[in-house]
This record gives C-alpha cells, sequence and structure tokens, in this order.
C-alpha cells in the first residue's frame, strides 16, 4: 500500500491530541500548519493561505521575517536567561528603554510577561497593591466593560464581559465590576456619543474610595472589533483623575501598529498609569508581553514592607529571546516604515469592505480602524458560512461570535487587501444567495 500522505497522518493525529483552545468541535477541518512566508501560511496538505488575521492578531510581521529569525537564533545562541529575582539581560533592558522612548514616557518602566492574559493579571496585582501601599488598601475593585475581553486566566476572565471567557469557571476572584459598552461604528464614527458618564456612575455607586481601576481596549477585540467613540479615552481618563482610579489600557491586540498607529491611546492624547501590551509586541515569534508603568507607581513598591520591591513575576519574566524579538520587531516596523504602510492599508481595507459588503443581505454592519476591521452578520452561523466559504478561496478570517475579525499582517500589500475583500464578498453572496 501507498504510504499515507503526511497531511492526513497529521491531522488524525490533531484530531486525536490536541485539545483546541477557542476551537469549536466539528466546524470544518483544523488547519494544521507546517510553514509560512511574508503574508501566507501552507498547511499540511500542502494549500497555502493567505492569513487575513495575522495568526492570532499578533503575526505583524508576517511570517519567516529574515530580520527577526536572525535576532531569535542569534540570540539564542548567545544566552537565554530572565529577568527576575536581582538578575535581568541586555535585550530586556535595551527592550524597556525603547518602550519608554516610544511611549513618550521617559521614566516609564516595564515589567515582562509571556502573555496577555498574564499582563493583565499583573496590572490587577500592580494596582491593588499599590492602592495598598499608600495606606488605601480598601481600593480593590476592578471596572470593565462589558464587552470587554482582557485573558483567560482567572482574574483575568473575571474581568472579562464576554461569558465565553468565564462561563462554569466560577467560583471566580471578588471585585470585578462591570460598565455599559460605549457605542461606535464606523458609520457612526464622529458622532458624540462617548458615553463615559456610566463609568463615572459605576465608580459613585462602589464608592470611589473603593475603586482601584478602570482597565479598557481602546478597540474591543474579542467583543466585535468595535472601535471606542471618538472621545471616549479622553474622557475616562478626566474621571478616572477625578476619583482617584487608575486608567489600565489594555493595547495587548492594538498595540504596535494594528491601528495604523504605534499606539492606538495616542489618538486620543491619553496617559495611561498602565498599559498592558502583547501580541505584536514579539510579533508572535515566542511567547511575550509587557505591563508599562510611570516611576511614580514603581517606585511606590520600594515601601514594600515585606520584600521592598514588586511581589510578582513568574519564573520566564523578562526572556531574553522575547526581548531580542522584539527588539528586532520593533526596528523593523520603523525601518521599513510599517506603521504609515499599516495606516494606507487600513484605508483600503475599510474602505473596501465598507463599499463592498455593507449592504448586502445578512451584513448588519462594517467597521473598524486600521488593519483592525469587523464584519457583523445577522447570524453567527452565516458568519460561520462566510469564514467557511473564505478558507476554502485561500483566505483565513477569524470568526468572534457573529462577527468576522479582518487583521492581516502589517506587510500586506494593496493586491492582498483586495484579494480579501474580493474573496469576502464572493463568500458572503454566496452564504446570502
Ligand atoms: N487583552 C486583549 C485585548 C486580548 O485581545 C487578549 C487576547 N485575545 C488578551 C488580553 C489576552 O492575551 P493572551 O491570549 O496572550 O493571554
Amino acid at each position: 500500500t501507498a504510504p499515507r500522505p503526511a497531511g492526513e497522518e497529521l491531522a488524525e493525529l490533531d484530531r486525536r491530541h490536541l485539545l483546541h483552545p477557542w476551537t469549536p468541535y466539528g466546524v470544518g477541518d483544523q488547519l494544521v500548519l507546517v510553514e509560512g512566508s511574508g503574508v501566507e501560511v501552507t498547511d499540511a496538505h500542502g494549500n497555502t493561505y493567505l492569513d487575513g488575521r495575522s495568526g492570532q492578531f499578533n503575526a505583524t510581521l508576517g511570517y519567516s521575517h529574515p530580520r527577526v529569525v536572525a535576532a531569535l537564533t542569534e540570540q539564542a545562541g548567545k544566552l537565554m536567561t530572565y529577568a527576575l529575582l536581582g538578575s535581568s539581560n541586555e535585550p530586556a533592558v535595551r527592550l524597556a528603554a525603547r518602550l519608554a522612548e516610544l511611549l513618550g514616557e521617559p521614566d516609564g518602566r516595564t515589567l515582562f510577561c509571556n502573555s496577555g492574559s498574564e499582563a493583565t493579571e499583573a496590572a490587577i496585582r500592580i494596582v491593588r497593591m499599590y492602592h495598598a501601599l499608600r495606606g488605601q488598601p480598601q481600593r480593590t475593585t476592578v471596572l470593565s466593560l462589558a464587552d470587554s475581553y482582557h485573558g483567560t486566566t482567572l482574574a483575568a476572565a473575571a474581568m472579562s464581559g464576554s461569558p465565553l471567557a468565564w462561563t462554569g469557571c466560577g467560583p471566580l476572584p471578588e471585585g470585578f465590576v462591570r460598565v455599559p459598552t460605549p457605542g461606535s461604528t464606523v458609520r457612526d464614527r464622529g458622532e458624540v456619543r462617548p458615553g463615559a458618564e456610566a463609568l463615572e456612575e459605576a465608580i459613585l455607586a462602589q464608592g470611589a474610595e473603593n475603586v482601584a481601576a478602570f482597565f479598557v481596549e481602546p478597540v474591543l477585540g474579542v467583543g466585535g472589533i468595535r472601535p471606542l467613540p471618538a472621545g471616549y479615552l479622553r474622557a475616562v481618563r478626566e474621571i478616572c483623575d477625578r476619583h482617584g482610579v487608575l486608567l489600565v489600557v489594555d493595547e495587548v491586540t492594538t498595540g504596535f501598529g494594528r491601528t495604523g498607529e504605534w499606539f492606538a491611546h495616542r489618538r486620543e492624547g491619553i496617559r495611561p498609569d498602565l498599559l498592558t501590551l502583547g501580541k505584536g509586541l514579539a510579533a508572535g515569534y515566542v511567547p511575550f508581553a509587557a505591563v508599562t508603568t510611570t516611576a511614580e507607581i514603581a517606585e511606590a513598591f520600594a515601601a514594600d514592607p515585606m520584600l521592598g520591591g514588586l511581589r510578582h513575576g513568574h519564573t520566564t519574566s523578562g526572556h531574553a529571546l522575547g526581548a531580542a524579538v522584539s527588539l528586532a520587531v520593533l526596528e523593523t516596523i520603523e525601518e521599513e516604515g510599517l506603521i504609515e504602510h499599516a495606516a494606507a492599508m487600513g484605508e483600503r481595507l475599510c474602505g473596501g469592505l465598507t463599499d463592498r459588503l455593507k449592504d448586502l443581505e445578512g451584513v448588519s454592519d462594517v467597521r473598524g480602524v486600521g488593519l483592525f476591521a469587523g464584519i457583523e452578520f445577522d447570524t453567527f452561523d452565516r458568519a460561520t458560512q462566510v469564514m467557511l466559504g473564505c478558507l476554502r478561496a485561500g483566505v483565513i478570517v477569524r470568526s468572534e461570535g457573529p462577527v468576522l475579525a479582518v487583521a492581516p499582517p502589517l506587510i500586506v500589500n494593496a493586491a492582498q487587501i483586495d484579494r480579501i475583500v474580493d474573496t469576502l464578498h464572493r463568500a458572503t453572496t454566496a452564504a446570502t444567495g
């Protein structure tokens, strides 16, 4: 008998042995990927796809970028180490300094983590410990938006609005309260409908003296690719200041060019107290994430009576590989002009999707900013059909319930954007015909 094709064997092993995160059983076959180059990936059957969702929104430089691969292999051969318990390393130090510079925070401090969920978790611990050290130990309540997503570790899940994150996982940690999500789409952008007053109402209802922080994503990602209304972040910054509440901006998904800017919150000119970063930081090449904060908050931990420092960290915090890769990613974004490029390609993507899809049967909304677009369908079923139609046509998009997320790597070109838009148009027409 002829040997079994490797694709079939891998698909069978995948079905039998992998416990797939965030994947409904029985929807299509798993994509067992074997290689990638530029914006394309190839599966074990030899099919090639345009990756219209950048891995998990993180592959901002696409696949096998020579510069990133070189930085990774060079550091692997040089030093494998971390940054905690009294030691750090050259890439971690240089990266922290570079982030401070990029964020316009000359004395900004960074704690490195391994995932966005860990960054969320670290930020929760930092804001609570900070208030306790400043004589306000009752300031523990953490507020977040009703449609937010901040991760799946237990506290991050307790904070996330999406029931997918926490249903059936209780008892959950206490002290997390949800605030109504403000509305915004591409169509109503510019309309004055910030809805920030809901935050102030929630702070007052909890008693401002009990509230530690408000966490917010500039564009709700898992919540359906929903950009916050213009003015919202500025308004919540003022409200937080008025009540001594820390503002934590979650740019795990939006950071590093996704929205056509280095950081989405800069559009509103605000300064968060803490910022969580992940995905695009190391462009998906290694697991890596971060929390940045101000010198003032960082210095407060010197007064910790038990340690005289920040009581937080993991075995692989500040991994030299993650830091070396991230430095190469930031240099590449800068030298290849990828922020400006992402902004231009983002206009083409959001404009194309709005023109071609907005009025199609079954489409309820098209929205987005930069290379972060969402198409909302009338049903989850239709969104799934369109996603599978795109996959058959060689384009990967991502499903967030009834919303399809389109977020190609920043290196995508105009012809590839047009192919994504065309493919979505055809798949949507087929799913409604
Ligand atoms: N915050 C946001 C805004 C996210 O979108 C995600 C992941 N989708 C996370 C945090 C959690 O990151 P990770 O999956 O790396 O734990």
